[in-house]
């Protein structure tokens, strides 16, 4: 059994390029440019 921690799909966009952010454990990742935001961010 594989247990790859997959990114899931956040439904909000990057504050710096507007790309779709993925979300993993509590860090909110962009794939494009990189930008990461914690979760418990405002
Ligand atoms: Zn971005």
């Amino acid at each position: 059994m594989q247990t790859a921690e997959v990114p899931e799909p956040s439904g909000e966009g990057c504050e710096v390029c507007g790309t779709e952010m993925y979300g993993l454990h509590c860090k909110l990742i962009c794939p494009n440019c990189g930008y990461r935001r914690d979760c418990s961010d405002p």
